[in-house]
């Protein structure tokens, strides 16, 4: 879902998650769950469900070595 909504991009090299930092593209995400939730869960907890994982992720790949 955050893939989708532009939140996050994945490191080609090694699949690690990266939060992209773009806050229109979380708006979007924020939106997409609450609109649209997984099957089983509430909006309020899809909502939630990325806060987390956008909390959780960095935003660079841990492997790659440090762009500047
Ligand atoms: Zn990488």
């Amino acid at each position: 879902m955050l893939l989708e909504a532009g939140a996050i991009r994945e490191c080609e090299e090694h699949g690690w998650m990266q939060d992209r930092a773009d806050p229109h593209a979380r708006e979007r995400a924020m939106l997409v769950a609450r609109q649209n939730p997984p099957v089983g869960i509430s909006s309020d907890e899809a909502v939630a469900a990325i806060e987390d994982v956008l909390g959780s992720i960095g935003d660079a790949c841990p492997e790659c070595p440090p762009t500047e």
